[in-house]
């Protein structure tokens, strides 16, 4: 017999899990961390092209994982849910990743390639 409520619970966390599984979406997450950033940025960090990155991002948005803030003409992409960065911490640990090495993943730091705010302070 199905549980239908528990069926449901289940396909949320599947929805959610499924979002951010792509190896490209987890490496934008990490790239923007517990701070915001816009796609300029993470293309000069992540070395993916522009459309590339923005097509990600426009799927994250929609799947609720990330939400946008306009500062002139930069938009900043940041998580809706902090706690979404301790899910993948917590999923690179149980994969074995020592946390010096994840928590060197999220490190924001001004990058020469990027003319955002954030760099160009
Ligand atoms: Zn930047």
């Amino acid at each position: 017999m199905v549980n239908i409520k528990s069926s449901r619970i289940e396909k949320k966390i599947s929805r959610l899990l499924k979002a951010i599984q792509p190896t490209a979406r987890l490496r934008i997450l990490f790239g923007i961390g517990q701070g915001e950033a816009c796609v300029c940025h993470l293309e000069a960090l992540l070395g993916y092209r522009q459309a590339y990155i923005s097509q990600h991002l426009m799927a994250l948005r929609k799947d609720g994982i990330l939400e946008t803030r306009r500062i002139g003409r930069f938009i900043f992409y940041r998580l809706t849910n902090p706690k979404l960065l301790e899910l993948i911490h917590r999923a690179g640990d149980i994969a074995g990743i020592p946390e010096k090495e994840l928590k060197a993943l999220t490190q924001m730091e001004p990058l020469n390639q990027c003319d955002c705010p954030h760099c160009n302070g």
